[in-house]
């Protein structure tokens, strides 16, 4: 989702919404999402061991719901939808998601696993995000629950030609030794490539210690001065190394589930439901009490998920967003 933000400021995109989103949040002082972030299905046909989605089931709402809430979205202000999951390409109807998102003014992204790439045609989309933690066939295997590695990697040489895009490494110990190989991947590539470390959320499957976090992200801000292909701020970068935390808003996404509901958009806060998209306006969701105290968390560093810090910088202060876009200009 950050890297939809990254994209549109490196397309230098005249993007009203978000001027307008920009203004109202940090001079009028609300509370406005700028992120749809949809959670189209829980389904998924990898068992990423440090995952819960796909131990997940549920409803999921029809094209039909989904065009109502994109309708919605569009008129409060929302200016990127990021279609994810569980793995989003299990949905046959995903290509008229995009479509219609696209349709009303968004700035389309999607987070996949890579496995359905070349079954779907996905047009219109401006970016594509494929996970991918690890180069090495048995570890892959180890973490995902499938034997894929090789598919997935011809899926991102196939994906290279026809998107803009970019691989999101979670970075944990396994897979820490790892960072200058799966760079070189991406620079082979022409491709992005942003890393975050692992939430403390899947506390207990996947983690990484406080010196593998500073050494790790030390090497990647060393890297990016040779790698352009590397699309993390260097003050996400050094933010991260140094554990510090940061003035949190996560209410810069709207994290909707397959079935309707929204939750709180703290992602340590998982499940609490704050409204649904079914049987409530979009906008009465996000002017709801329940909705505006889910956003009042203040400085935080329990995570570092790009898709928070980032925006949420660039959105509290003014240094960091001439830094942050300088930055982006920069790579
Ligand atoms: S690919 Fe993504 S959604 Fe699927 S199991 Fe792995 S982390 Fe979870
Ligand atoms: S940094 Fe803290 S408040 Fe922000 S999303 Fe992460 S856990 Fe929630």
């Amino acid at each position: 989702m950050f890297e939809g933000v990254v994209s549109i400021f490196s397309n230098a995109t005249p993007y009203m919404g978000l001027v307008k989103v920009y203004f109202g949040n940090r001079v009028l002082r609300k509370k406005r999402p700028v992120i749809f972030a949809h959670m189209v299905t829980f389904r998924c046909n990898m068992r990423c061991h440090y995952c819960m989605y796909w131990k997940k089931s549920g409803e999921e709402v029809s094209l039909g719901e989904v065009v109502k809430m994109l309708k919605e979205a569009s008129e409060e202000g929302l200016a990127i939808y990021t279609a994810t999951g569980g793995e989003p390409l299990l949905r046959n109807d995903i290509e008229q998601i995009v479509s219609a998102a696209r349709d009303y003014g968004f700035y389309t992204t999607l987070v996949t696993n890579g496995l359905l790439l070349k079954r779907r045609g996905l047009s219109g989309l401006d970016l594509l995000t494929v996970s991918l933690d690890t180069l090495d066939r048995e570890k892959f295997a180890r973490i995902t629950g499938v034997n894929a590695l090789n598919e997935v990697v011809d899926a991102i040489k196939w994906a290279s030609e026809r998107f803009r895009m970019n691989v999101n490494v979670v970075v944990h110990e396994e897979n820490a030794n790892e960072i200058f190989r799966l760079v070189e991947f991406a620079d082979s590539l022409g491709i992005g490539i942003t890393f975050e470390p692992v939430s403390s959320y899947f506390a207990g499957c996947a983690s990484i210690s406080p010196k593998t976090l500073r050494r790790t992200f030390a090497e990647i801000l060393r890297l990016k001065r040779d790698y352009r292909c590397i699309w993390n701020t260097e003050g996400y970068l050094r933010l991260v190394m140094e554990t510090q935390n940061f003035p949190c808003l996560p209410y810069f996404l709207l994290r909707v589930n397959p079935d309707g509901t929204v939750i709180a958009p703290c992602y340590e806060v998982d499940h609490v439901a704050v409204g649904n998209l079914t049987s409530q306006t979009l906008k009465s969701v996000v002017s709801s009490d329940a909705f505006i105290k889910s956003c009042e968390v203040g400085e935080c560093g329990k995570c570092y998920l790009l898709c928070y810090v980032e925006p949420s910088m660039v959105f509290s202060s003014l240094r960091w967003a001439v830094k942050s876009i300088y930055g982006i200009l920069k790579a």
